[in-house]
């Protein structure tokens, strides 16, 4: 059987890293094509050795000389600058480009992969919150898959396999983060450090940040949205501490469908890899008695302000999710760097919505445009 090509942009991040694990699990399902990263230049090398790439992309120009160097005793071709991320999905050897790439510069390449015919197994869900409208119908018209990795995403997708009765709405879990149980007063005095230590997953900065001020359920609204065609009226949002509830769908019978599993995100990657089938992952046995207790509860809306506005930047359509997603981009890229409080972020983003131009129908050029005003606004706001 000819083996699965891989493209994997943003190799050298969490989901890049575990979805190497699982080429290295499966050698005789997979073969690595492609591999990039923005900066890491000496993990690139070493993955793109262990993995025999055809090529390697690093986003940093800068950086070029030294990745060059490093494989100088090999035959894997180097490429450099974010456009090469892109055309390297055009490689004929690629079949599935799986998207671990963080932020907007995750969504040309989404769009490119598609373009070129590639199934895409996406982790970049901010290539969506942006641009699913356009992203979307693309895939349709091309008959290209788009695989969900993100885990809600995946245990929705799960449920619904089979099924062909509408849905009465999908319900996706939070598991509220790293200051779930601090009181809403508490949330200012809050640093990077503290709000990187996410209960129940290791995963990059960005995505911590966003678990923590509930941006990152938020944005999941809208990429359920996109990937399932379903209004954001249909969608709710539960806190379950836990994380073994990975989502669910209810139908208009009043049958409630969930996925559950120990929080691993090898399972969602390697399920949006793989599919229809699934992988033999010998070591993964669910232990009841280690979760005896399943929980669930309302989220406090007014402590997490941010899933509202993801709400409506859904509602309003247009360029709103990719403004809030630009001016989010900037803050957390802030207060990671100390250059902002925790509550910084959220008051950036409603900043830049209200000065932000609006363009209810945007082309990718637009989006564009939208992104780089957002930015601007948000460093603005923040004196950055
Ligand atoms: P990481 O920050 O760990 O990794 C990001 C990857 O993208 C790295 O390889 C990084 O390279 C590369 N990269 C960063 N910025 C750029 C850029 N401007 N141009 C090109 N490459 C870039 O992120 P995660 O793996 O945590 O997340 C990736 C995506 O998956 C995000 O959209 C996230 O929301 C989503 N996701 C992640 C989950 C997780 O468990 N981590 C769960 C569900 C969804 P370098 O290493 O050189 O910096």
């Amino acid at each position: 059987m000819k083996k699965q090509g891989l493209a994997i942009l943003g190799s050298t991040g969490s989901i890049g890293v575990q979805t190497l694990d699982i080429v290295r699990e499966n050698p005789d399902l997979f073969e690595v094509v492609t591999l990039t990263a923005n900066r890491n230049w000496e993990l690139l090398a070493r993955q793109a050795m262990e993995f025999d790439a055809d090529s390697v992309v690093i986003a940093d120009e800068r950086l070029y000389p030294q990745l060059k160097e490093a494989l100088s005793d090999t035959d894997i071709k180097v490429y450099a600058g974010e456009k090469a991320i892109s055309d390297i999905t055009a490689n004929s050897n690629v079949d599935t480009v799986v998207n671990a790439l963080v932020g907007y510069a995750g969504m040309m390449p989404t769009v490119r992969a598609i373009e070129n015919g590639k199934k895409v197994a996406l982790a970049n869900k901010e290539s969506l919150v942006v641009g699913g409208d356009i992203i979307m119908k693309m895939a349709l018209e091309r008959r290209v898959p788009i695989l969900p990795v993100d885990s809600e995403h995946s245990a929705i997708f799960q449920c619904l396999i089979g099924e062909q009765s509408p849905l009465r709405r999908l319900i996706i879990t939070c598991s509220g983060g790293a200051f779930r149980d601090l009181p809403r007063e508490a949330l200012k005095d809050m640093t990077a450090e503290q709000a990187l230590k996410h209960p129940q997953w290791t995963m990059g900065a960005k995505i911590t940040i966003d678990s923590a001020t509930l941006v990152n359920k938020g944005f999941e609204v809208i990429e359920a949205h996109w990937l399932f065609g379903v209004d954001a009226d249909r969608i709710s949002v539960i806190i379950h501490p836990q994380s073994i509830v990975h989502s669910l769908v209810e139908f208009e019978d009043g049958a409630l469908k969930a996925q559950l599993g120990t929080p691993d995100m090898h399972m969602p990657i390697s399920f949006a890899l793989m599919f229809p089938h699934r992988a033999s992952r010998p070591s993964e046995r669910f232990s009841f008695a280690d979760h005896p207790t399943l929980t669930f509860r309302e989220v406090d809306r007014v402590k997490y302000p941010a899933l509202d506005i993801a709400y409506d930047c859904l509602r309003r359509g247009g360029t709103a999710a990719c403004t809030m997603n630009g001016a989010n981009e900037v803050a957390v890229g802030a207060f990671l760097n100390h250059k902002c409080g925790y509550t910084d972020i959220v008051r950036t983003i409603e900043h830049t919505l209200g000065k932000a131009t609006f363009i209810a129908s945007p082309t990718l050029d637009d989006y564009a445009l939208c992104n780089a005003e957002a930015r601007n606004t948000a460093r603005n706001f923040l004196g950055i």
